[in-house]
């Protein structure tokens, strides 16, 4: 994997900052009512006043059966990520989790939040606490000489002594002058195993948890977004964070 050098990250804490100020918009802006594309065009807006462009918009994996439509991906209870926003309306006690990108002068930044809309249901707040933790458990293991596995071995540890279950497949990556770089960053791993952590590196860490403690899921017929098998409600947390010498640096702080 390519290192930044300290111009870089600092390029690519610009970037951070444009998605920070996108997922706080968001946010700020869900209420019961409120429709999914009126928060992705919230999170355009943003990214339009700060000059960036939008990773998501027009992204066309090999597992994806189209372009991904929009600027956010919105993912509501047994959704666990790749939602494509519409026309649905945030209920009371919906469990949302947007994921947003920006890319400014040719650096990109990834970040996701989890959050319940309207009155809370104590086991969803529960798992959005957890996967916090299991994010700044991820962060704290994302120093030089830890390895990848470390970092999956945080994760991990924290999602499955809380219970829940974790998605097999997907998971964090490295960040740079594209949205997805080498190397993976698994949500469960052995510690001591995999590539060893450079100043210089920056990875987008984010954890997955799903509700129920089974790992099972499934795309949806549009072909993007994953669905619990069981249905029960996911969590989706995630930063870009730059490994330094000095600690890590969350370049999507908010
Ligand atoms: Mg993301
Ligand atoms: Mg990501």
């Amino acid at each position: 994997m390519e290192l930044k050098t300290d111009t870089s990250i600092d390029a690519m804490y610009a970037a951070g900052q444009v998605v920070g100020r996108a997922l706080t918009a968001v946010r700020d802006a869900a209420d019961v009512g409120v429709s999914l594309l009126e928060l992705d065009e919230v999170a355009h807006q943003v990214l339009r006043d700060a000059g960036a462009r939008s990773p998501f918009l027009g992204y066309h994996p090999s597992f994806a059966p189209t372009p991904f439509p929009s600027v956010i991906c919105a993912s509501v209870n047994d959704a666990i990520v790749h939602g494509i926003p519409d026309g649905h309306r945030l209920r009371d006690g919906d469990l949302v989790s947007i994921d947003c990108g920006a890319e400014l002068d040719g650096w990109v930044g990834d970040s996701a939040i989890s959050f319940v809309v309207g009155e809370p249901r104590a086991e969803d707040l529960r798992l959005v606490e957890t996967a916090e933790r299991a994010l700044a458990a991820g962060i704290g293991a994302a120093v030089p000489g830890n390895r990848i596995g470390d970092i999956a071995n945080a994760i991990g540890s924290v999602c499955r002594s809380a219970g829940y279950g974790i998605p097999d497949g997907f998971g964090g990556h490295g960040v740079g002058r594209r949205m997805h770089e080498d190397p993976p960053v698994p949500n469960e791993g052995r510690p001591g195993r995999g590539l060893r952590l450079r100043h210089g590196m920056v990875l987008a860490i984010e954890p997955m948890l799903i509700g129920s403690g089974a790992d099972g899921y499934h795309a949806a017929p549009d072909g993007w977004t994953l669905r619990t098998n069981d249905g029960s409600r996911a969590a989706h947390t995630e930063h870009t964070v730059a490994i330094t010498d000095t600690g890590p640096r969350i370049l999507t702080a908010r």
